[in-house]
């Protein structure tokens, strides 16, 4: 969740709570164009679950930190991008245009924020290219042509171009009539509209990408929706996405929040992975939907918004009334916006290891109930190594990159709870896996 309430559209729209890996992704050799997944044959458990952790391969290594770089560039990127529309006059040059085609103020802001989005989209693209596809593609994780993935950015960007447009509208009214104390109702209303995108997201949004289908029937299915049922979780709340359209990485997640939460599993990882490392990974996710995982981080992230907000207040107003030369007239005119956005991404990124910290604590609960769902630390161990082959998630993270980076905690530190929990549950690699089908 690293950009800052801008971006809100696109950190509701891919993916809400990123499960089972602190990198993300896995990797599968299906030439693109293919029958994605499907191996020929069945999936295979990790060797030696239990036993010592392996080293970091170097493709490993090398994915992993560009991973960490990209995270660090990406934000500087757009900082850079946000300054120099500020300060070069380009944005007021739009606020120009903006104010030549619209009638009103409510237009005007509409349509300079369109404005800026394409601005900044058409700015980050060869970073988005590089990171997005080149990549991916370089470590043999996309199964997207060129053409489909600009497709996919296409369609992102007009999600975000509406819902900036909308939420901005609200947010410049806000200023225009509440002057001084505009910060506090700004940090409410992102809230509100926080809220509202997730809850839409997996409705409207996630399946502009993707194809979202009930469990295929088998015994798989009939044994997770078991699972599900004994945790209160219905039937109709566990989805199979059709990932492998665009990716091999493989995942799974929980997603919506007001009467559209569900959890998602790749069709990626139904492929990739075992049974019984899938019950695991569907334990975890069990365990954010029953423990109010979304919820509480989002209750955890408005102490960060509202403090943003006053943050954003009192440094733009300083930047735009110190600056006459900008072109701003005043907070309420809708060219300080990239300002209030740089000082808020900004702020956000800074809060970023606060805001990671809190989801690794979230990702550990989310672990432990998963492994007592299926008091099976054998499949879990091995699904996690499995993450690190297939994925490239680095099993062994140095501290401070965990610390102020990573959303989970180490795919190394995750094998060793799972192994810790085998030992004081007396269960070794010969127990057989409880509620396995005989
Ligand atoms: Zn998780």
């Amino acid at each position: 969740m690293r950009p800052g309430l801008a971006n809100a559209a696109l950190i509701a729209a891919p993916l809400v709570l990123l499960c089972a890996t602190a990198a993300g992704w896995a990797a599968a050799s299906t030439p693109p164009g293919e029958d994605a997944g499907r191996p020929a044959e069945a999936p295979a458990m990790e060797e030696h679950p239990l036993g010592d952790l392996p080293a970091d391969d170097p493709r490993m290594e090398s994915y992993a930190h560009g991973n960490y770089i990209l995270r660090v560039v990406d934000f500087l990127w757009s900082a850079g991008l946000l300054a120099l529309i500020a300060f070069s006059g380009f944005g007021a040059t739009l606020q120009t245009w903006a104010g030549k085609a619209a009638r009103g103020p409510n237009q005007k802001v509409a349509m300079y924020v369109a404005l800026v989005t394409l601005a900044m989209f058409a700015g980050s693209l060869p970073l988005a290219v590089y990171g997005g596809f080149v990549r991916e593609r370089r470590f043999g994780f996309a199964n997207q042509t060129f053409a489909a993935w600009l497709g996919d950015r296409g369609k992102a960007l007009l999600v975000a171009v509406v819902l900036q447009a909308l939420f901005f509208t609200v947010l410049y009214a806000a200023i225009r009539r509440l002057g001084r104390r505009w910060w506090l109702a700004g940090a409410g209303l992102s809230m509100v509209f926080l809220v509202m995108a997730l809850a839409v997201a997996p409705v409207m949004i996630a399946p502009l990408f993707n194809t979202f289908e009930p469990l295929e029937d088998g015994p798989l299915r009939t044994d997770i929706l078991a699972m599900a049922r004994s945790q209160g979780i219905p039937a109709e709340e566990v989805y199979e996405v059709d990932a492998s359209r665009q990716s091999s990485h493989s995942n799974a997640y929980v997603a919506g929040l007001l009467g559209t939460q569900r959890i998602v599993l790749y069709d990626t990882l139904l492929q990739q992975f075992t049974p019984r490392e899938i019950k695991v990974v569907m334990g975890h996710e069990m365990g954010h939907y029953v423990l109010n995982h979304i919820w509480r981080f989002v209750a955890f992230l408005s102490v960060f918004v509202l403090l943003g907000f006053f943050l954003v207040d009192r440094v733009s107003r300083r930047i735009v009334e110190g600056r006459p030369a900008l072109g701003i007239s005043s907070l309420s005119e809708p060219a300080s916006l990239p300002v209030l956005l740089l000082v808020l991404d900004t702020f956000l990124f800074l809060a970023g290891p606060a805001l990671s910290t809190f989801s690794r604590i979230q990702e550990h609960q989310a672990d432990e109930f998963g492994l007592d769902a299926t008091r099976d630390p054998v499949a879990g161990a091995s699904a996690f190594l499995k993450f690190g082959r297939l994925d490239l998630g680095e099993y062994h993270v140095h501290p401070w990159i965990e610390a102020l980076l990573c959303s989970h905690p180490s795919l190394g530190s995750r094998v060793r709870f799972a192994q810790d929990y085998a030992r004081q549950h007396g269960i070794t690699e010969e127990t057989p896996a409880a509620g396995t089908a005989p």
